[in-house]
């Protein structure tokens, strides 16, 4: 339903949570948050119910600068703590926040089983967090085309990697995404409406994009979408 993220100077976290708060007109059943830095690698907080009881759940040591956020409106699996996003892969490398539905999930689900993955929820969305991780491609931006070759349906999704711990992969088919360009630090929303507050240069994702940004470039590409390679299509430097 709702989808943000932060990579820059500043403290993560609080950021996400204020982002997820301007979008609560939307209406959500669940609401997460996924930061990377720090020692601890990647950190999930996430459970049915409103930000503000995720806020006042968050540990106190959820350090790092980079990080997504979600506000969840069930379409696969009841709204429960589980099935809160982000998702992560097994080993919690990996952290995924979707917006629409895969509708070949069910296939992409049963696959993994098949290979051993033990699924942790009862979504679609999970899907795209072990396909990324278990991605043989060397960069972060050709993982994330690999796995949405495979899937099928609408998305608006922000990936985070603990072994990328300098970038946001975004990307949409049917379902909006918006970067906000800020000084040194960058923003990313479903909605103008969470990040309007910080910056006011917006660059509209094109559908089919996929784009990779860290707190200072933007580069965007266009993903074969049978093989997932990726076609820069501009690259912008706010330094
Ligand atoms: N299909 C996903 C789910 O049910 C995403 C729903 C949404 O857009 O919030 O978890």
């Amino acid at each position: 339903c709702g989808i943000v993220g932060y990579i820059g100077s500043q403290a993560a976290a609080p950021l996400l949570l204020e982002g997820l708060t301007r979008l609560e007109h939307r209406g959500y059943d669940s609401a997460g948050i996924a930061v990377v830095g720090g020692s601890a690698g990647l950190k999930v907080a996430k459970r049915a119910g409103r930000v503000r009881d995720l806020a006042d759940d968050l540990p106190k040591r959820f350090a790092g600068k980079l990080g997504i956020g979600h506000t969840r409106w069930a379409t696969h699996g009841p709204a429960s703590d589980r099935n809160a996003h982000p998702h992560t892969d097994a080993e919690s490398r990996v952290a995924v926040v979707h917006n629409g539905i895969l509708d070949n999930a069910a296939t992409l689900r049963a696959r993994l089983a098949d290979d051993g993955v033990e699924l942790a929820s009862d979504t679609d969305t999970e899907v795209l967090a072990h396909l990324v991780a278990r991605s043989p491609a060397s960069t972060l931006e050709e993982k994330v085309a690999e796995a949405l070759a495979q899937v099928e349906g609408t998305y608006g999704i922000a990936v985070v990697h603990a072994d990328f711990p300098d970038r946001i992969v975004v990307a949409r088919l049917g379902s909006p995404i918006v970067i906000g360009v800020g000084e040194k630090e960058m923003f990313v929303a479903s909605d103008l409406a969470a990040i309007v507050r910080y910056t006011t240069t917006v660059v509209h994702l094109g559908d089919g994009e996929l784009a990779s940004v860290s707190a200072t470039d933007l580069s965007t590409y266009l993903p074969d979408d049978r093989s997932g390679r990726l076609d820069r299509t501009s690259i912008a430097t706010t330094e």
